[in-house]
């Protein structure tokens, strides 16, 4: 008969702090995540009886005064765990639980004695790429979510149509089992949630056959996803219920957004930037340009003696801010096109226009400098 103290380790006059460190070892030891090796892992909820027993003092009286041959026969591992939460063993031990989406805990599985968490579906997490946009004003996209839904021929029941729910044969309507294991640890007595009727008690005579009883069946979806308008890469939307199927209620769908990079605008908050060139007499004399929008092409104004690197504002043609209703600008950064070369005609006018301003340079490349002529 196993020893709960020679299991941890630890002498029979071990404090309670050495009890809780020498638990938390062996949990370390044979914990799932770094048991690549299951059937030794499978072990590892086993030694939960022994700081079960060992770090409640009333139990452990027992225990010492039994002895371990004596106390298995006296207490089964029900009594042992019952009036207690395996969760509230585990924190005293110093051991956090680590929650998976589906909200099913390694030990509450286990043992069936932690809270019920029930038939959750499984949460999803989906990447979606979005472009400006659509997010300017925000949009509604169309993706294809693979999940499992619920059953149209059971309605989710798990049941054969007509079939009679009825009392689970294999735990008698309890929901547990009480299973009595030889294991590494020697014979131990574990309760676990039945998996016939996933802890319920009752079952259906007859199983659907679509989905051989599960509730639920894997199948592509349509989805429409609202994209809110002013989201940013990094942001993630939530669609409730939208993840998988499960008899006591569905997982989430989530969508983790990013931001496409934008061929012509590049994004400032809520303002976007875009460039256009205009020929150098337009930037001179002033005149009309074409810059693009989000919404299309629009005419803007190019003022008179216009420098090259001038920023002109579109009012409210940027992207509408995440959950408010203003709606920043475009900015448009004005380049001045110069041609590398100039028909006959065109050079005589700009000599023309060159001497008129009494400006006398050489034009030569190399020269340098600015020349004045004489006035
Ligand atoms: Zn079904
Ligand atoms: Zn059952």
């Amino acid at each position: 008969m196993v020893d709960y103290y020679s299991v941890l380790g630890v002498q029979k006059n071990a404090t309670s702090d050495q009890i809780k460190k020498a638990y938390r070892d062996l949990a370390l030891k044979y914990h799932p995540d770094r048991n690549p090796d299951k059937a030794e892992a499978e072990h590892f909820p086993s030694p939960l009886i022994c700081p079960a027993v060992l770090s409640n003092d009333e139990k452990r009286k027992q225990y010492d005064a039994y002895g371990p041959e004596g106390f298995s026969q006296k207490y089964s591992a029900e009594d042992i765990f019952r009036g207690s939460n395996v969760q509230d063993i585990l924190k005293e031990m110093g051991i956090n639980l680590n929650f998976g989406f589906g909200g099913q805990d390694l030990f509450g599985g286990m043992f069936g004695m932690g809270q019920q968490q029930g038939d959750i579906g499984q949460s999803i997490l989906y990447r979606m790429d979005v472009t400006l946009h659509d997010i300017a004003n925000g949009s509604t996209k169309e993706i294809l979510v693979k999940h499992v839904k619920k059953c149209g021929e059971c309605g989710g029941s798990g049941g054969d149509p007509g079939s009679r729910l009825a009392k689970c044969s294999e735990c008698k309507g309890t929901g547990y089992r009480t299973v009595i294991q030889n294991s590494f640890f020697g014979r131990i007595q574990t309760t676990s949630i039945c998996n016939r009727c996933m802890g319920k008690g009752k079952k259906y005579e007859k199983m659907c056959r679509s989905c051989n009883g599960k509730g639920g069946v894997v199948a592509s979806e349509k989805v429409q996803v609202r994209i809110p308008a002013g989201i940013k890469s990094g942001m993630r939307l939530k669609l409730e219920g939208m993840g998988d199927f499960g008899g006591d209620g569905a997982g989430d769908l989530y969508i983790d957004i990013n931001v496409l990079n934008d061929k012509t605008f590049s994004r400032d908050g809520d303002d976007i930037i875009t460039e256009i060139s205009v020929p150098f007499y337009t930037a001179i004399l002033g005149g009309d340009a074409t810059a693009p929008t989000l919404e299309g092409n629009r005419r803007i104004r190019i003022e008179q003696g216009t420098a090259p690197g001038t920023r002109i504002s579109i009012k409210d043609a940027g992207i509408r801010r995440f959950g408010g209703s203003s709606r920043g600008d475009e900015i448009v950064i004005v380049n001045i096109y110069i041609p590398k070369s100039l028909s006959a005609k065109e050079r005589e006018l700009v000599e023309e226009l060159r001497d008129l301003k009494g400006d006398a340079g050489t034009g030569n490349a190399g020269s340098g400098g600015r020349r004045f002529g004489i006035f």
